[in-house]
């Protein structure tokens, strides 16, 4: 059963905006021209180059809330000699209007789509009282086009209508000093919004387009989106607030309640942590780390009392949450399991998480549209009492000879605690039982070459303190902390992507990094895991 989209609190009249502007975002388009997101609404014009059965320009202008549509099979020109033909087709909604990615085979209009041209548009009879929308009734609309490559006087008149109700039209520019005699649409292949030709996103898209969906939902963000940094005067305003207040940040107002509790007891000499260091910290990891919780659903391990207090998992999204969290229903809960989850998909709602009471962010393997297939393979090496440091190292370098043999591409993280996790990114496809069934038999091969350190007993105590390779994570609903995330122990130590030579540096612990000192390591390294957001790969049969 495929899943549904995250949805938004009916109550909130933005919402569906607010979901659109989250979930469209993309990474910032190599050679981008055109701001599209800021041409102002009301009379914005695009016209994509749609490769679908057949290749056509759909030029469509924002009229009367929608997208009037025409299908131009040979493309606009600027040659006031060359009439095109032009197919009315139906409106299009707004959301459309910036779309620039592939359309699933077998849908309607599947195929890749770029944004050819885009910009305003003025209706010349506008200012005498006449309507567009009125114009387009009576088969005969003059337009000025300003676009980047489009500009100048264009009208489209309509020459027939036939009994089935498909109206041809003519589009064609009129005698202006935006002429250009002979010019072809086809020479100039790119797109305005990311400078790419139709056959580079399709190789590489950015967005899924999903009519099945509603408009606001249909745009999937198939590459991370990325995010502003906090600002100075943010954090500085958060250190004004009392005991509890309001803050401005991330263009929301979180409500934060304890701030000066302690919520993490000191390790060593240092400071303990208090709800506002950890509101801070996820202030401003938040850039970093909310493109691996977005599009899954969160499981919150809460401990509102602190580490030292009794913690449990909160799933359910609770009531009292502000509208504008973004939230999911999964379709397969059955009576009783967790039915709306929390889905962190911008900054802002970390924040919300920290000062509920999360110490730790585990977010599903898997993203809402498709919840059965895992989007990551992992590898949690889980040290037992007696397991020593040194040992759980060898066993976490055996697994990458393991990967580097088979061709597999995997990143290794610090859990903060006491070991090691390896994250393998798959391609969409295989379901959780064969992610499980492969890190099984990965690890049961690295397992038989030191099998003295490695006990494969479900209950910890029939383990007699040895290690566990532990494949069964890979599961529904089952999780792994995120990476960044701080970890419930003294000190806030968080989990930390490591590069695999680090295995040899001696320093290295398994909660070296906490959350006063991983945002150095951050500015310094770089995060270390990003190649986890977009690699897409298949696993290899195992023989
Ligand atoms: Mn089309």
């Amino acid at each position: 059963m495929p899943g549904t989209a995250p949805r938004r609190a009916a109550s909130d009249p933005l919402a569906t905006y607010r979901y659109k502007r989250d979930f469209t975002r993309t990474r910032e388009p190599a050679g981008a021209t055109v701001p599209v997101a800021s041409l102002p609404a009301g009379n914005r014009f695009v016209v994509q180059r749609h490769r679908a059965r057949r290749l056509h320009y759909d030029f469509r202008l924002e009229m009367g809330g929608v997208l009037a549509s025409w299908a131009v099979p040979k493309g606009p020109t600027l040659d006031p000699s060359v009439r095109r033909a032009a197919f009315h087709v139906e409106d299009h909604p707004l959301e459309y209007y910036d779309f620039e990615g592939v359309i699933p085979a077998g849908e309607y209009g599947g195929g890749d789509v770029i944004v050819w041209d885009a910009g305003t548009w003025d209706h010349y009879y506008q200012r005498e009282g006449r309507d567009p929308v009125d114009a387009v009734g009576h088969g005969e609309l003059h337009m000025e086009l300003d676009g980047q490559k489009l500009k100048g006087k264009f009208v489209l008149v309509r020459t027939s209508v036939d009994d089935a109700g498909k109206e041809s039209w003519l589009l064609l520019h009129k005698k202006d000093e935006f002429v250009v005699a002979g010019w072809d649409a086809e020479e100039h292949p790119r797109s305005v919004l990311s400078g790419r030709t139709n056959d580079e996103v399709k190789a590489d898209p950015d967005r899924l387009w999903r009519s099945d969906l509603p408009a606001a939902e249909a745009a999937i963000a198939l590459h991370p989106p990325t995010f502003e940094p906090v600002s100075r005067a943010e954090l500085r305003a958060l250190d004004r607030i009392g005991v509890a207040g309001r803050w401005e940040v991330f263009g929301h107002e979180a409500r934060l309640t304890n701030l000066d509790k302690v919520l993490f007891p000191p390790r060593g000499r240092e400071k303990p942590v208090t709800k506002r260091d950890l509101v801070r910290y996820a202030a401003q990891i938040a850039p970093t780390l909310v493109p691996y919780l977005t599009r899954r659903a969160l499981n919150m391990h809460r401990f509102p009392n602190g580490v030292g207090t009794t913690g449990f998992w909160h799933k359910e999204l609770p009531g009292h949450a502000p509208s504008w969290l973004a939230r999911w229903d999964n379709p397969d809960a059955d009576q009783g399991e967790t039915l709306t989850y929390l889905v962190v998909d911008e900054p802002a709602t970390l924040v919300w998480v920290a000062n509920y009471g999360a110490l730790e962010w585990h977010a599903w393997t898997s993203r809402v549209e498709d919840p059965n297939r895992p989007t990551y393979a992992l590898v949690d090496l889980d040290p037992g009492e007696r397991t020593t440091w040194p040992e759980l190292l060898a066993l976490a370098r055996l697994h990458r000879t393991a990967f580097e043999h088979l061709g597999v591409e995997a990143w290794p993280k610090l859990t903060g605690r006491r070991g090691i996790q390896i994250w393998v990114p798959v391609e969409t496809g295989p379901s959780f039982d064969e992610t499980r069934e492969w890190v099984e038999r990965v690890s049961r091969t690295v397992g038989a070459v030191m099998p003295e350190l490695v006990s494969w007993k479900w209950q910890v105590r029939d383990r007699s303190g040895l290690a566990r390779l532990d494949y069964t994570q890979n599961a529904i609903n089952k999780t792994l902390v995120a990476p960044y995330s701080p970890r419930a122990a003294p000190g806030a130590p968080v989990s930390a992507p490591i590069e695999w030579d680090e295995l040899d540096d001696p320093g290295l612990r398994p909660d070296r990094y906490t959350i006063r000192t991983i945002l150095r390591r951050l500015d310094e390294r770089g995060d270390l895991f990003a190649p986890v957001l977009t690699t897409r790969q298949r696993l290899p049969t195992l023989h």
